[in-house]
């Protein structure tokens, strides 16, 4: 199996361990695909939300996945876009680290990414898509865990998007060997 990989699909539906949502710094749900995640695990999971005390921006907190097939959720609040100059590039790339990290520490084999930031927080997709690759390759070869990562996109289009940023990326490192 690959280390890495883009998929479609319905991130509720995961069979990795940990699924990551694209909350918000309530950590209370919300719309797209953190109320899909709410809705798929039930009850519990906001009941667990709610001692957690919000999280920051660019920041991840774990809790379990209750009724849904991954064992653990991961969330992360991404910047909302406001144009570029507002840090939004770095508090990104800095969603992707910690949840990577947050997965390490708590020996977690295998992550689903939803595409953080990319729907009513307006993120521009083929720059989110560009950070979010280099995040988390950047990780992957510094780190043994998780040993598997996936995005799992919710359309067609939007894989094509992070897989023509996978493609740059690669392109990129195979200079930075000649
Ligand atoms: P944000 O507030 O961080 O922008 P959204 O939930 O609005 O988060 O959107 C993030 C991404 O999640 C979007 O690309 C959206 O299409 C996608 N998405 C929505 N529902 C699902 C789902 N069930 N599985 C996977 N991705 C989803």
């Amino acid at each position: 199996m690959k280390r890495f990989d883009i998929v479609v699909g319905d991130i509720t539906r995961s069979d990795a361990e940990a699924i990551v949502n694209a909350a918000n710094t309530t950590l209370l749900g919300g719309s797209g695909v953190d109320g899909a995640i709410h809705r798929a695990a039930g009850p519990l999971l906001l009941e667990e939300c709610r001692t957690l005390g919000g999280c920051e921006t660019g920041k991840a907190k774990l809790t379990k996945g209750y009724d849904l097939p991954a064992k653990y959720v991961i969330h992360t609040p991404g910047p909302i876009w406001q144009g570029g100059g507002e840090g939004e590039p770095a508090l990104l790339a800095s969603c992707y680290r910690s949840c990577l990290s947050l997965a390490a520490a708590n020996g977690i084999a295998s992550v689903d990414f939803s595409s953080i930031s990319t729907g009513v927080y307006g993120y521009p997709l083929p720059q989110a898509a560009t950070v979010a690759l280099r995040a988390i390759m950047s990780w992957l070869s510094e780190h043994e865990l998780p040993r598997q990562v996936r995005m799992v996109c919710h359309s067609e289009a939007t894989a094509a998007v992070y897989r023509q940023a996978w493609n740059l990326w690669y392109a990129e490192e195979k200079d930075d060997r000649l």
